[in-house]
């Protein structure tokens, strides 16, 4: 469904408009808490404009682009961070797809880890809210498809890293991982997937047949 994606292109797909609204989504609240790659998502939807002003000349009106580009100048962090007013630990894009409070979403429990699927119609994808108790694991795991991960409270390490609030990290097949909550507070991530995760630890390879996609 999606091609082996790096994240600046994810980027320069979002700001081009035509990823998929799962992923947008995953990119979105990547950019509203990440203050350096919104600058880059600026470059690239400033590169945008001047590739649309080149192509339309004539439905172009004088001045057009250089106000959109002075407008992604300011730096309205303001806006892009702003909050719900419900829950500091989602930010605007996100928040609109929770509609109440966190706790009120349907969580199911998978012992150490729980997840909360949330309202979004694109077939193919699935878009959900995963929280992991602080110090312990989701089970090993690698994926048929991709995996878009954003960390929204707390941090989690897998072998490729550690990762925090705002941090995307992509996954594929190519990924065989057991990611881990840090310590002292509970994880919460936003996760897409766009096709099911195949549990490769001993247990875990029991287990596959239970889970559904
Ligand atoms: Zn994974």
């Amino acid at each position: 469904m999606m091609q082996d994606l790096t994240l600046d292109e994810l980027i320069a797909g979002h700001a081009a408009g035509n990823l998929p609204e799962p992923i947008s989504l995953a990119v979105a609240t990547h950019l509203a808490l990440s203050a350096s790659h919104r600058r880059e998502f600026r470059t690239f939807e400033a590169a945008g404009g001047a590739m649309l002003e080149k192509l339309e000349p004539v439905s172009m009106r004088e001045g057009c682009l250089s106000r959109l580009l002075d407008a992604l100048d300011d730096d309205d962090v303001e806006d892009l961070c702003a909050y719900s007013g419900r829950d500091p630990r989602l930010p605007a894009p996100l928040a609109a797809y929770v509609p109440g409070r966190l706790e009120e979403l349907r969580w199911r429990s998978y012992g150490t880890a729980s997840e909360a699927e949330l309202p979004l119609r694109s077939p193919g994808f699935r878009t959900a809210l995963i929280r992991v108790k602080a110090g312990r694991s989701v089970p090993q795991h690698t994926h048929d498809g991709h995996e878009l991960t954003v960390v929204l409270d707390g941090g989690f390490t897998d072998a490729s890293g550690h990762y925090v609030r705002g941090d995307l990290v992509l996954a594929d097949h190519a990924v065989d991982h057991r990611p881990v909550a840090d310590d002292d507070q509970d994880c919460l991530c936003l996760a897409v997937t766009d096709a099911p995760l195949r549990l490769t630890g001993t247990f875990g390879r029991l287990l596959n047949p239970l889970l559904r996609f």
